[in-house]
Formats: C-alpha cells, sequence, structure tokens
C-alpha cells in the first residue's frame, strides 16, 4: 500500500500492526469501532492510504470513502436499531488523530448528544452575510480554476 506515516495509529490499525474491532474492509477503505465511542456502534471510516484531511483525499477516493460511508451508516443504524445517524469529519481543529477519518455515530430522539450543538453565533447584519456569502462563493470558484 502507497502512502502510509508508520507513525500514525490509523496506518498501523489499517495494517494490522495494532489491533482494532474491524466492521468492514475493501480495497480502498477500512471501518472500525472506535475506542471511546460517544454510543455503542460509533463507527470510524477511513481511507486506507494516509491522508490527514478531506482536502487532501484525491478526488478519485471521495467516491470510494463515501460509498463506504453510506454502508456503514445504514449498516450501522440497523445493527443497533438506532433512529438515525450523525455523520461528521474533524479537519485540524478537534482532529485527534492526523488520519483522514468520518465518524459514524448511531442516534435516537432524545439521546442527550448536545456536544454537537454548538451555540450558534448569527451574522452581525444582512451585509456581514452578504459579504461572508460572496467570499466564499469566489473563493470556491478560484479553486475550481
Ligand atoms: P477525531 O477526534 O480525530 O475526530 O477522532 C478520533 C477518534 O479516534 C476518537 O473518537 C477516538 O476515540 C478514536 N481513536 C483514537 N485512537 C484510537 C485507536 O487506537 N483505536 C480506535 N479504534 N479508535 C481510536
Ligand atoms: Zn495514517
Amino acid at each position: 500500500m502507497t502512502n502510509v506515516d508508520p507513525s500514525c495509529t490509523f496506518c498501523k490499525i489499517i495494517q494490522g500492526l495494532i489491533p482494532a474491532h474491524r466492521v468492514y474492509e475493501d480495497s480502498q477503505t477500512f471501518a472500525f469501532l472506535d475506542i471511546n465511542p460517544l454510543f455503542p456502534g460509533h463507527v470510524l471510516v477511513a481511507p486506507k492510504q494516509h491522508f490527514v484531511t478531506l482536502y487532501d483525499l484525491p478526488g478519485e477516493q471521495l467516491g470510494p470513502l463515501f460509498t463506504t460511508t453510506q454502508l456503514l451508516a445504514r449498516a450501522v443504524e440497523t445493527a443497533v436499531e438506532a433512529e438515525g445517524t450523525f455523520v461528521a469529519i474533524n479537519n485540524r481543529v478537534s482532529q485527534t488523530v492526523p488520519h483522514l477519518h468520518v465518524h459514524v455515530i448511531p442516534r435516537r430522539r432524545g439521546d442527550g448528544l448536545k456536544g454537537f450543538f454548538w451555540p450558534r453565533h448569527d451574522y452581525k447584519d444582512d451585509q456581514s452575510r452578504e459579504a461572508i456569502r460572496a467570499a466564499i462563493e469566489h473563493e470556491a470558484r478560484r479553486l475550481l480554476g
């Protein structure tokens, strides 16, 4: 496998050098139980190759990663009889393992998972909303070339 970081915990898990509770594997992706689950059934889905953030993942690997994520979200929900899931990626901030991974977390109404409902910060006024909207639109166009 190309693009492995020998010091990376998730690369070691994917290579079988340290143990993990695997739930799914294919040629490009690997999914396993989170060691410190928010709820039983909390799964991490990772590309087998080492990329730090979502931004670093080559375009052709986005499909495989999200296909596996969709599969695991369905599987987790059914397997633990949840009502839904929360699917999330930390990029840099709050990212404790620098190998891209998607959290698939089973959810039930009233499950008390308030940590994800951060305080909301509204725009100062219509002008500041429009300035930020335009800046994001401009940046997205710039990135597309
Ligand atoms: P992050 O904070 O980067 O979004 O998520 C990292 C996740 O990886 C955490 O939820 C943490 O519990 C999990 N984790 C960290 N080290 C290990 C490990 O060695 N094995 C497993 N299975 N999960 C891990
Ligand atoms: Zn890695």
